[in-house]
């Protein structure tokens, strides 16, 4: 259950965000959630409407699950995945306002989210590592090559001719190598694409990382929880708890700091904190 985090809370992260220079920040799905991205509610029911009644789906992440009968109706659902949680939205306020924050300090992103968000904000893609790929991208499903695709074009031309859930088969698209089928650029097993550009990006990564325990920095987690916690949550304990560079975490659900970390948890919706902290921080001054 979320709770407010008290004002002192916030201004402890308001003055250790305030005096950073350096600052890392490491995003996950509870960021989207809070910046307008929810996979379920409301949204859900507005954008797959057919394909609940059809599948009996709850929301859009279980969905991404779902054993499809056939590549039609697994691209059926998935144009529109990809469709309204990347390529139609804008740049929303929350990752402009965290934009707003880092552009005047150096800094890097860390995110296991797959919706261009950061990149549409305006950070550098030399300044993301996108760990768990871009719903803008296709691969080879069997990974026999190593080429992104982006998709945003097909993905209008399924949207357009979808019916009853199901894409024409002409537009089910085939690995241009192998024959097989394609895929989302998302990490869902061991097949998933770390090709030379991605490969790039870790390594500037870990050079930054590396940097933290010569620099101070800050370390900002947001949104991350409990689905892959080895990607950004743990990794960021660790490295406040080795190096001391002090750890602000924002979590809807679990927003506590293990013994031994340095920092503040405030627990909380994203959307309502960030500017608490803001203005904690006084205007105009981060
Ligand atoms: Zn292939």
């Amino acid at each position: 259950m979320a709770c407010s985090a008290s004002g002192g809370d916030a201004a402890r992260a308001a003055e250790l965000l305030q005096g950073a220079r350096r600052v890392l920040l490491g995003a996950g799905a509870g960021l989207s959630a809070a910046a307008g991205l929810s996979y379920g509610g409301e949204r859900f029911a507005r954008n797959f409407a057919p394909f609940i009644e059809k599948y009996g789906m709850t929301d859009m992440y279980s969905a991404g699950f779902y054993p499809f009968p056939s590549e039609e109706a697994r691209w059926g659902y998935w144009a529109r995945h990809v469709w309204v949680n990347r390529h139609e939205p804008d740049a929303l306020p929350l990752y402009r306002a965290l934009h707003a924050f880092a552009r005047e300090r150096d800094g890097f992103v860390v995110t296991t989210n797959v919706d261009a968000q950061f990149e549409k904000a305006g950070f550098l893609p030399e300044r993301l590592f996108a760990v768990q790929g871009d719903y803008g991208l296709l691969q080879c499903a069997r990974s026999c090559h190593d080429a992104l695709y982006p998709n945003r074009e097909l993905v209008a031309r399924m949207l357009a001719r979808t019916e009853d859930c199901l894409v024409p088969s002409e537009l089910v698209p085939a690995c241009p190598v192998c024959g097989g089928p394609m895929a989302v650029h998302l990490r869902v097993d061991g097949r998933f694409v770390e090709n030379a550009a991605w490969r790039a990006a870790q390594k500037r990564y870990r050079r930054f990382v590396e940097g933290v325990e010569r620099e101070p920095a800050v370390l900002l987690e947001l949104g991350v929880g409990w689905n892959t916690p080895g990607i950004v949550r743990f990794p960021f304990e660790a490295l406040a708890r080795a190096t001391g560079a002090p750890l602000v975490r924002l979590n809807y659900d679990d927003a506590r700091l293990p013994e031994g970390v340095p920092g503040v948890g405030l627990q909380g919706d994203i959307a309502e904190l960030w500017p608490l902290i803001m203005s904690a921080a006084g205007r105009g001054k981060l």
